[in-house]
């Protein structure tokens, strides 16, 4: 019992880091390869021959930003294996630096953000901001490179006007996204050279920048993920939908012994629609499998033989506003894993499917939960049905639990995650799907 709390406890450590160091898809990736490596995973090159052995551990990344991890069946053919897939997405919404961001306006210098995503912007405001994503730039010798950059320290803020200055503010007020959100980074004289302020970062951390060309930087919080409630019960942090997903998968896999095929996709740009070369709508999947199994039949048996659990964290019920829910499917924080059904589709969950993870969650009695939209509402998605219709693999559509999704500050339960990667590792180690 005491072994099993410290586990816990540990695993809970190590995801915080995780969340913490994680501000974007780019080092979201960058941690999961580290922790792959040391697993004794090989990181392969999409730009390469492969040559693959049964049993073998591999990963490959695309865009930096997306990630497939998978393990080799040790005796048999993939073909009579299938594969346990486990998908998760590396992006969340948030707000990016356009690429001529600078602001003079006061005396204060500020930077022009583009929304990714469906943010909820208001807890934006009055936010201790830093920024980080990756930035291309031409070196000392005249090459074309790129590296990650991590501001790490607070240098932006979005003040809220005050309320005398609004009286309004709090009975709704509209947010334009194009006049109220540009980030304050300090006081200039002159405008300010944003670019010259990223060769400085970059050479900071030792590498010789002639020239900053181009970024893909986003604004971050610069809370680190906490602990609250008298129980310690919630776990809040920026990102959780969907690095939540993506720890459990990459906790699961890891712990696993199976030795059938067993793999984890995490793929960017999902909350804007997954539809790029790295993306869950995008060959990079597809593309694994045709090079894992050139011949069709045999690709084919595979999937057949696969299942795919579509992790993404759904929407607990909220006492302040119940209403927002069919009564009859309110998932609540620390009462199990959601499986979330949709008749049209959105997701890909099956009453198949769906009895598999009941049947594995009972394995461990962890409890499980249901999530269908209110008929009168609209419903999301996520990469579930994508990869499913892509691919054509089962699917099952599940997520933890949370408040405030899409918020800067998002809040799920420490036992739903828990108990999620128990029912992910029986699930990796099914004998077959
Ligand atoms: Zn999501």
């Amino acid at each position: 019992m005491g072994q099993e709390m410290n586990k816990n406890q540990n695993t809970l450590k190590n995801l915080m880091s995780f969340l913490n160091s994680s501000p974007t898809p780019f080092h979201a990736v960058q941690q999961m390869v580290s922790r792959f490596m040391e697993a004794g995973y090989q990181m392969l090159d999409e730009k390469d021959c492969w040559h693959l052995e049964a049993g073998g551990r591999y990963m490959v990344t695309r865009n930096d930003s997306s990630i497939v991890a998978w393990r080799m069946p040790k005796a048999r053919l993939l073909a009579e294996s299938g594969f346990r897939m486990i998908g998760a997405h590396t992006d969340s919404p948030c707000l990016r630096i356009k690429p001529n961001p600078e602001i003079h306006k006061h005396g204060y210098f500020q930077l022009g953000v583009e929304v990714y995503g469906g943010v909820l912007l208001a807890p934006w405001f009055d936010r201790d901001l830093s920024i980080a994503g990756r930035v291309s730039f031409i070196d000392d010798v005249g090459q074309l490179s790129d590296a990650l950059v991590n501001f790490v320290d607070p240098v932006a803020v979005i003040p809220s006007l005050a309320i005398h200055l609004d009286r309004e503010a709090n009975s709704g007020r509209a947010i334009n996204a194009q006049t109220f959100l540009p980030p304050v980074m300090g006081q200039a004289d002159e405008k300010p050279d944003f670019r010259g302020l990223l060769k400085r970062q970059l050479e900071n951390s030792g590498k010789h920048v002639s020239r900053v060309l181009d970024y893909e930087l986003s604004l971050y919080d610069t809370q680190p993920a906490a602990l609250v409630g008298l129980e310690q019960e919630f776990l809040t942090s920026a990102r959780l939908d969907n690095l939540l997903s993506c720890f459990m998968g990459m906790e699961a896999l890891l712990e696993s012994k199976s030795e059938e095929g067993v793999v984890l996709v995490c793929n960017d740009h999902e909350e804007v629609g997954s539809m790029s070369a790295a993306g869950a709508q995008g060959p990079m999947l597809e593309q694994l499998f045709e090079r894992l199994l050139p011949e069709p039949e045999n690709r084919n048996r595979m999937l057949a033989r696969s299942m795919m659990i579509s992790a993404d964290n759904a929407h607990a019920i909220h006492p302040n506003f119940s209403e927002k829910h069919d009564a009859n499917h309110g998932p609540i924080i620390n009462k199990g894993p959601v499986i979330k059904i949709n008749a049209n589709q959105r997701y890909a969950t099956s009453d198949v499917t769906s009895s598999q993870f009941r049947v594995l969650a009972a394995l461990d009695n962890v409890p499980v939960q249901e999530f269908v939209v209110r008929s009168d509402m609209g419903c999301g998605s996520t990469i579930g049905p994508i990869t499913s219709a892509e691919i054509g693999v089962r699917t099952l559509d599940i997520g933890v639990p949370q408040w405030a999704m899409h918020s800067i500050r998002e809040l799920a339960g420490t036992e739903d995650l828990i108990n999620t990667i128990r029912v992910f590792n029986r699930f990796y180690e099914l004998e077959q799907v």
